[in-house]
């Protein structure tokens, strides 16, 4: 059995009126890359949000590597790398005093956050660049940055919200790769939202989430015989396209 990272259950939460998650339940196994796959307004990003811990929420329960994220927050967080939908990359500095600002906000010394950034860069190949101001790199090494930052405090749960969205297509690829590297070497838990059928991968998991509940969740080869469908494409118009002439 493999660990699980991410425990999600029974989570709702609602903007005034405007209900956005109704009764979420998933979980993420380290070692997997699961994608959290639905269109624009589904709640990716509010979900999130709430195992952040930008907002709360007054039903259900988030598990971290077993901590629960509003009694145990310090133990939880610690364990939690993220990538927004936005960059939050502060353009005028280096990538460098972007990383260690992060490195030391989690508490890790000068040398051994220095140690840490080489490692990480290097690996996206992105050392060279590390002088840099974040303003002069396109939108695919900001990126690259960002991934690099989330994973510098070693956490065991990844979570990129739509991180290749405007990138072109090798851009998108070599982060797609990248990533899915970094969970078979490092046996990293990785959720992944998306709208874009085309990253995910054979072995993946998958969780479908349309207008704030789950409508399907497991190994993708597991949900495409659930669904009777024969590629996520067909998964994705299946479950998230409401039928023609319903009002919504
Ligand atoms: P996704 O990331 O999947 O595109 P979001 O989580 O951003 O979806 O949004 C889910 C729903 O909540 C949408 O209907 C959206 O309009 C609404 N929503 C998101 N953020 C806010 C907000 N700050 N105030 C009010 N409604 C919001
Ligand atoms: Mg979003």
């Amino acid at each position: 059995m493999s660990e699980i990272a991410l425990k999600v259950s029974d989570l709702s939460f609602a903007y005034g009126a405007k209900k956005a998650l109704d009764g979420v339940g998933l979980a993420v196994a380290s070692g997997e890359c699961t994608i959290l796959l639905g269109p624009n307004g589904a709640g990716k990003s509010t979900l999130f949000s709430l195992i952040t811990r930008l907002y709360d929420a007054r039903q259900g329960r988030i598990e971290l590597c077993g901590f629960d994220i509003k009694r145990q927050s310090l133990q939880a967080l610690a364990k939690l790398g993220v990538v927004f939908q936005q960059t939050t990359l502060d353009p005028d500095l280096s990538v460098s005093q972007n990383l260690r600002y992060h490195a030391a906000l989690h508490g890790i010394g000068r040398k051994a956050a220095d140690a840490r950034i080489r490692e990480e860069l290097e690996r996206l190949q992105m050392y060279e660049r590390r002088g840099e101001k974040v303003r002069q790199l396109n939108g695919g090494h900001k990126r690259r940055v960002e991934i690099a930052r989330a994973l510098l405090h070693k956490p065991k749960l990844l979570l990129l919200d739509e991180p290749t969205v405007g990138l072109d297509m090798p851009s998108r690829r070599a982060i797609v790769d990248h990533v899915h590297q970094l969970v078979k070497q490092q046996n990293l838990a990785v959720l992944w939202a998306t709208h874009l059928i085309d990253e995910i991968a054979d072995d993946d998991s998958l969780i479908v989430l349309h207008k704030g509940r789950v409508e399907a969740g497991g190994k993708l080869s597991d949900v495409l015989r659930d669904t009777a469908c024969a590629d996520a494409g067909q998964v994705f118009q299946k479950l998230t396209q409401d039928p023609p002439g319903v009002a919504t």
